[in-house]
């Protein structure tokens, strides 16, 4: 039975550790990519251009966009981010599972255009939990700390658009929770149309 990749958005307040259950999903198991998106800020250390983020210019980024070549793109705290549409398309096409680590704007752009798309909001235990990873991550400021707890806020409001939540208290569980979610997708009766009338088809060869 062929199997059609699926659409996946994560988002989730910045801290929430994200980045690091989606790289932990994808270590586990073989059947997602992850997008890889094209931003103007700055890499952090250890970030490597073409693997955390394709790092843009302004006017390389702008260029992105006029070509087409984005799906979404989106400005959050002074910076562009966007999604390079090659890359998801090709994979999604291959059957595997994409899956786009983007902010709240992005993602609703994304659901605007695409309604076949799972929609998942990664959440903290606790709000002093996520002050507390932001303050150990040690690579921002106090002042973009509280710029980024502002942006959560704002982003707070808008969590009803989301189909799913997971809580990230323990990294471990929170994978497999991903996991089933978007395996219990895949089993929707509207995805799998083609087999049920196989199987249709087969009982009417049986009964005559
Ligand atoms: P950070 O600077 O911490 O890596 O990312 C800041 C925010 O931008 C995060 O919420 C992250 O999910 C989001 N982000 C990363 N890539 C994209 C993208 O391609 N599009 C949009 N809209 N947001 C993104």
């Amino acid at each position: 039975m062929d199997r059609k990749g699926i659409l996946v958005v994560v988002s989730g307040y910045s801290g929430v550790g994200k980045g690091t259950l989606m790289k932990e999903l994808t270590a586990r198991y073989g059947q997602y990519a992850l997008s890889v998106s094209a931003t103007t800020r700055e890499p952090r250390e250890g970030e490597a251009d073409g693997r955390e983020y394709f790092f843009k210019t302004e006017e390389e980024f702008e260029e992105m966009i006029g070509q087409g070549r984005l799906i979404e793109y989106a400005r959050y705290c002074d910076h562009y981010y966007g999604t390079p549409k090659d890359y998801v398309e090709e994979q999604l096409s291959q059957g595997r599972d994409v899956i786009l680590e983007i902010e709240q704007q992005g993602a609703l752009k994304v659901k605007a255009k695409d309604t076949d798309v799972l929609m998942l909001f990664v959440m903290p235990p606790d709000a002093q939990t996520l002050v507390e990873r932001l303050r150990g991550r040690d690579t921002e400021s106090e002042e973009v700390i509280r710029q980024r707890l502002t942006q959560a806020l704002e982003e707070s409001k808008y969590v009803d658009r989301y189909d799913y939540m997971v809580v990230n208290a323990d990294l471990d569980q929170a994978v497999e929770e991903v996991h089933h979610l978007i395996e219990s997708q895949h089993n929707m009766i509207n995805r799998n149309l083609d087999f049920a009338k196989q199987i249709q088809t087969e009982l009417k060869d049986l009964v005559g």
